[in-house]
């Protein structure tokens, strides 16, 4: 049995408003509390109890008026939003087992937020603070108007526009046209080098090749610095830690190696899946020694290593994405836009606020602004996946933009 099969199904679909989400079964499995392989701290990890789902439209109250005053979003826990992910679409033409069932629903057309829209979050975020922007999805890709995205927002912003993608569908041209519509730089995730089994993976028909040919094509157009992404799920694709390092040296890329979350659609995430980041740390270092890099932004998610056996200069990283082992949050600075456009405070969050009520039905810029200062204020300290009371969260990754 692959992994995600055994869940395809067992959700229930339930009304929220006008939009069908899947929830768990209220019986929803539970993962024996004990402490993986690799482990790096001694936590227990989660017990699904059965989603709490709160209303999403109750009122989102005020932030202390000194907090609007100062029109920047910062948190009740003392962080300031610096980077925001938009998501563009919830779609993808890829069906990670790790992110989206086959089967999955997609949000209708004309609750996404249209290009205008994007473009005006945008830049009410920026006066608030945002200095970064990243386009996701979903696969931001299928996005039909994404170059005129790119240019709404390097026309409206200055802030930095990157874009992470699963690479099935890019092209010179296209990258190119991306690149002068003011594109900084790209994301790829690649989660296997063996053609079956990234088929198996991503159950699309796709291959590692089409996507290393994307990284180099990237590299060409200077979308640079690239890094690539990976999740390993044991039994899976947890014997290509080595092979997936390697790409950072032919390639001179970062290869980041993201920790599997219980964010997937199927819910069925569980700890005998999940690899830490120390264990595959371990397994390159044997091969491939590693010295930790001592530039990392401490708001980064990634903590970066470079090769001993190259030169400290060289592009060539590895870098280890450890939410679940070693969390990150007490210095996040990211804020989340869905396609759908609810910002979401964390990942993790239960509670997401509607900011697309508002924007289409009159409200200025400055109450915009105040929107999501309020709702930044609501941002919970941390993902708590570690702890007993943790509620997956309802959307899955593709539907809250990784
Ligand atoms: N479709 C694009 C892609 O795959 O790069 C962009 C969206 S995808 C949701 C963004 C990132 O989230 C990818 O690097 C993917 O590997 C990661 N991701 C998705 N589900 C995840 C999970 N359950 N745990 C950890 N990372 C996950
Ligand atoms: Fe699609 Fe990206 Fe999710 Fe894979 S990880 S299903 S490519 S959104």
């Amino acid at each position: 049995m692959e992994l995600g099969d055994e869940a395809v199904g067992a959700g229930r679909l339930t009304e929220i408003g006008a939009e069908r989400v899947r929830t768990p079964m209220q019986d929803s499995r539970t993962v024996p509390v004990s402490r993986p392989a690799g482990a790096g701290g001694g936590f227990a990890l989660p017990q699904f109890a059965g989603q709490a789902l709160r209303p999403q439209d109750r009122a989102l109250a005020p932030a202390p008026e000194y907090v609007r005053a100062g029109r920047r979003m910062v948190d009740s826990h003392g962080r300031t939003i610096r980077d925001l992910r938009i998501s563009i679409t919830d779609r993808c033409n890829f069906r990670c087992v790790y992110c989206m069932e086959p089967d999955v629903r997609f949000a209708p057309p004309e609750t996404l937020l249209t290009v205008d829209e994007i473009v005006r979050v945008a830049a009410i975020a920026e006066s608030l603070g945002v200095r970064k922007i990243r386009l996701t999805g979903g696969e931001p890709t299928l996005h039909p108007r994404l170059a005129d995205i790119i240019t709404g927002l390097a026309g409206a912003t200055d802030v930095e526009v990157a874009l992470i993608t699963n690479a099935s569908l890019l092209s010179r041209d296209s990258l190119r046209a991306w690149k002068d519509a003011g594109l900084a730089r790209l994301t790829i995730s690649i989660d296997s080098l063996r053609p079956d089994r990234f088929a198996r993976l991503t159950r699309s028909t796709s291959s590692p090749a089409q996507v290393i040919e994307g990284v180099q094509m990237s590299l060409d157009e200077r979308l640079t610095p690239v890094k690539l992404n990976a999740v390993l799920i044991r039994g899976f694709n947890d014997d290509e830690a080595v092979e997936l390092a390697a790409l950072a040296r032919t390639f001179g890329v970062e290869m980041r190696f993201i920790e599997y979350m219980p964010l997937d659609s199927a819910h069925a995430w569980d700890s005998s899946k999940w690899v830490s980041a120390a264990e595959t740390r371990g397994a390159i270092e044997r091969v491939f020694p590693l010295i930790a890099c001592d530039d990392d932004e401490p708001s980064s998610t990634a903590r970066t290593f470079r090769f001993t056996d190259l030169p400290n200069d060289s592009p060539a990283r590895v870098g280890f994405i450890a939410p679940v082992s070693t969390p990150f949050c007490g210095a996040c600075s990211r804020l989340r836009i869905t396609a759908d456009g609810k910002v979401r405070p964390c990942l993790f969050s239960t509670t997401e606020w509607d900011l697309r009520s508002p924007l289409r039905s009159g409200a200025t810029d400055d109450e915009l602004a105040d929107f999501m200062i309020d709702a930044t204020w609501t941002k919970q300290p941390g993902h708590g996946i570690t702890s007993h009371g943790f509620v997956h969260p309802e959307r899955p990754m593709s539907a809250i933009g990784g």
